[in-house]
């Protein structure tokens, strides 16, 4: 398939007014109280639910949407407008499930994802443990094959939406002597003996997405909630990142454009020397450094969006692996700028939670942080340059 990358964008202006509206209608009205009781945001999942967003990503013949890789960024980018943590619901759900639809058998396909477009289970990505972050491979967690089954026993750790989430796909060495080659993919239930989670993390941002450890405790699963075959679960788990990363680029996108749509609005209003601060050149010149800055992420984002299209459809070049993490470090540390520009912009009041600015630096923060730090992102793309 020809992907043009322009033809898309106007076709999913329809889809963006409509989040946008669900989002600023449902959403908006709960983010700061859910950011301040640092609670799941349920209404937005209900909301998101009600209407088909939770995991767009879901193939039709799983019962899903459809959405490709475009559209999956456009739903995550209006939510995380107006509320971060709400749009870890449509991310996670991918990153928890593409591994399965990356590379599961089709049993498991139908087995996991009906339940997931139907929003009966949210779906969490369980690679990261307290002594292997940036060294992945590093891991621990062991599955030992016993006839039948395996049996799991590890502690993940940082596991977005942990405790919400019906579903686990979990990263675990199965031989030792192979580090990356020697760890497999399985999906795990939360209902499985065995299975237990810390308390959630005290944050600086994303307040509503519990982040807690999940703990393994001789978690017994058959053997076919394996994804793929032995020894290939890092490889997937890295394959997943490639698309995944794009949706975290995304999120820094929306948060990014809810702080400079605010900020916009706040300089005509605050008057000082006896005029709206939007008429200093001083505050328009850094708008217009903003909105520029936002713009190049994005368009960095869309053509990494198009690119993960190509792959999943495969008629995709292989220069996936760097545009996934181009756009996720750009994005983020763009958001990092706007974010802290915005709070700069409102002056005192920026700096306090009367406003929203204050909460949305915070949350831009994660976006250089997960999915592979931003200094990790720069290994992957000189590695990978095109
Ligand atoms: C809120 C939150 C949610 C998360 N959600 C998930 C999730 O759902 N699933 C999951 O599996 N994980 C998740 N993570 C984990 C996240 O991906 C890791 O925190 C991240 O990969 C970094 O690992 P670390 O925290 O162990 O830092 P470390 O690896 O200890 O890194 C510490 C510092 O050293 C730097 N560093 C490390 N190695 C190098 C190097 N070779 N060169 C240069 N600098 C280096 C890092 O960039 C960082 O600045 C989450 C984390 C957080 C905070």
């Amino acid at each position: 398939m020809d992907f043009d990358l322009y033809r898309p964008l106007e076709e999913h202006d329809m889809l963006r007014e409509s989040v946008r509206s669900l989002a600023e209608a449902k959403i908006a009205p709960h983010a700061a109280e859910v950011d301040e009781e640092a609670r799941f945001p349920q209404e937005a999942l209900e909301a998101l639910v009600a209407n088909d967003l939770h995991a767009v990503h879901v193939p039709e013949s799983y019962g899903g949407a459809g959405a490709d890789a475009l559209a999956t960024v456009i739903v995550i980018e209006e939510v995380a407008r107006v509320c971060a943590s709400s749009s870890l619901i449509p991310a996670v759900n991918k990153l928890g499930s593409l591994p399965v639809i990356l590379s599961g058998s089709e049993e498991l396909k139908k087995k996991y994802l009906a339940p997931l477009a139907k929003g009966d289970a949210m779906f969490s990505y369980c690679l990261s443990e307290p002594d292997a972050g940036s060294d992945a491979a590093g891991m621990k967690t062991k599955a030992v094959r016993d006839g039948d089954h395996y049996v799991l026993n590890g502690v993940k750790r940082w596991i977005t939406n942990a405790g919400v989430s019906e579903y686990y796909t979990v990263m675990a060495v199965t031989d030792p002597d192979k580090r990356s080659k020697g760890i497999s993919a399985f999906v795990v239930e939360k209902s499985d003996p065995g299975v237990s989670f810390g308390a959630p993390e005290k944050k600086l941002g994303i307040k509503g997405s519990p982040t807690r450890e999940v703990y393994l405790d001789n978690v017994r699963i058959p053997a076919d909630r394996m994804i793929g075959a032995e020894g290939t679960g890092f490889a997937t788990a890295m394959k997943t990142l490639d698309h995944t990363r794009i949706t975290i680029a995304a999120q820094a996108l929306g948060i990014a454009q809810g702080a400079l749509d605010y900020a916009k609005g706040y300089v005509q209003e605050r008057k000082q020397f006896g005029k709206p601060i939007a008429d200093f050149q001083g505050i328009q010149f850094m708008l217009a450094d903003m909105a520029m800055k936002l713009e190049a992420a994005r368009q960095l984002t869309y053509a990494a969006a198009a690119r993960s299209e190509r792959v999943a459809a495969g008629s995709g070049k292989e220069d996936l692996t760097f545009f996934g993490a181009a756009a996720k470090c750009y994005a983020s540390d763009a958001a990092m700028e706007i974010t802290t520009d915005a709070v700069q912009l409102l002056g005192g009041y920026g700096y306090t939670r009367d406003y929203p600015v204050e909460r949305m630096m915070r949350d831009a923060k994660i976006t250089q942080i997960y999915e592979g730090t931003n200094q990790v992102q720069r290994i992957v793309m000189a590695r990978n340059l095109p």
